[in-house]
């Protein structure tokens, strides 16, 4: 297959004004450490309607230091979505603390609130809490921040969104990332994400003291800010000092001058992805495969566009994924349930941990869905999904027992 005719799942979009914001950074005095970060976490966070922004080298670097300025550690619980990437969960590891999964919604494959309910009146009996719940706005389309928000003070616990997906999305009318139902919100600026900074990501939050401990951790625990020192002998230059055990976790100029760049094109972004979804949405509907349901609180980012084969689709996942890939188009699968993986199972995880995750898993593929997506490239992928399945119209005869 010639390159140019493979269609990606997810790529970046990146204008000749992305180009330059780069090259400026690169003629300037500083590569790292210099105004454009805080300018652009500074954009981010008025985008969002939050007070502070932190931002970092990855979204997987902001999980884990958002769980640490919460306080996880040993003998904690952390409970995330078993349908995400490994570093949802990966970040309560990190911190010594322990892991567990909430099944998921069959409609919106986010984080059931029922079973997570659930989960939390046996842990209560239990003695076994969560000291973090970490709900994944998964594809883009928001979880039910408010009821996880009523369970969180029901049951004190502390919430970090994971909205890798999901900058530019809206919940309830207002920005993914405002923290209204949570602790801490974090993005991902990975090129397959909705906009990208090369690597990197960033954790938001409105509680000054999470953004104070983050901001530490993040440059290897070390301050120069006066007010933050301990008092040493006055004839000792002390121009920092290490408080905490922290990281280089930080974010270049460059990466921030393309964040910032590409942050003005995230509406439309956005509103692109959200057309290719209609699009895809409308053409699907004469084949018997299921689209992505949409919660009415949620407007999604379309980070995702995930279809599910169904009994009636006249065709297996496996098959159709082999043949989309064959084809040039280039489907993926999000996700398998981490707790599924070798390293999970290791921990004691037995497949058929959470049923709805599992049959999503073997049910869908995600096609492709990207702001720079051109029309023929969209009806490429629609013509080819068109001519794999059954058209729906047949079900209904087959239904009737002709
Ligand atoms: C991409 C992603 C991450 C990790 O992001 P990085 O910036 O690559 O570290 C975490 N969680 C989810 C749900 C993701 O999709």
């Amino acid at each position: 297959m010639n390159q140019a005719n493979i269609i990606p799942y997810g790529r970046q979009s990146i204008s000749e004004a992305d180009i330059q914001a780069v090259v400026d950074v690169l003629r300037s005095d500083f590569l790292t450490q210099g105004p454009v970060v805080p300018a652009f976490e500074e954009a981010v966070a008025t985008y969002c309607h939050v007070r502070h922004g932190v931002a970092v080298s990855n979204a997987t670097a902001a999980l884990h230091i958002a769980c640490l300025s919460i306080g996880l550690g040993p003998g904690d619980w952390l409970w995330t979505s078993p349908i995400t990437f490994v570093a949802s969960a990966n970040c309560g590891l990190y911190c010594g603390a322990q892991v567990d999964f909430v099944d998921i919604d069959p409609h919106t494959f986010n984080m059931s609130v029922v079973a997570l309910e659930k989960k939390l009146i046996v842990a209560k009996l239990k003695g076994m809490l969560p000291k973090v719940v970490v709900p994944v706005h998964m594809c883009g389309q928001p979880c039910d921040m408010e009821a996880i928000h009523a369970l969180s003070i029901k049951y004190g616990f502390k919430i970090i969104e994971d909205a890798s997906h999901a900058i530019g999305a809206k919940y309830k009318g207002e920005p993914v990332g405002n923290c209204r139902y949570s602790d801490i919100t974090v993005f991902s600026f990975h090129p397959v994400k909705i906009i990208t900074t090369a690597e990197g990501g960033l954790a938001v939050t409105n509680q000054t003291e999470l953004a104070q401990k983050m901001n530490l951790l993040r440059s290897h625990g070390i301050s120069s800010t006066p007010s933050d020192m301990e008092q040493r002998p006055a004839d000792e230059i002390w121009n920092y000092q290490q408080i905490d055990l922290g990281f280089n976790y930080r974010m270049t100029e460059m990466q921030a001058a393309l964040g910032l760049s590409q942050l003005q094109k995230l509406d439309h972004f956005v509103a692109t992805r959200q057309s290719i979804a209609w699009f895809y949405d409308q053409a699907l509907a004469s084949v018997d495969i299921q689209t992505p349901w949409q919660h009415p609180d949620g407007l999604s980012s379309f980070h995702l566009y995930p279809i599910q084969v169904t009994a009636t689709s006249g065709i297996s996942q496996q098959t159709l994924y082999q043949a989309l890939t064959q084809a040039g188009v280039k489907v993926n699968l999000h996700y398998i349930p981490v707790y599924r993986q070798p390293y999970y199972a290791r921990l004691g995880f037995k497949p058929g941990y959470c049923p709805n995750a599992e049959d999503y898993f073997k049910s869908s593929i995600s096609i492709p869905v990207f702001a720079s997506m051109t029309a023929t490239q969209q009806h490429r992928v629609l013509e080819l999904i068109q001519s794999l399945c059954l058209p729906k119209v047949l079900k209904r005869v087959v239904g009737a027992g002709l």
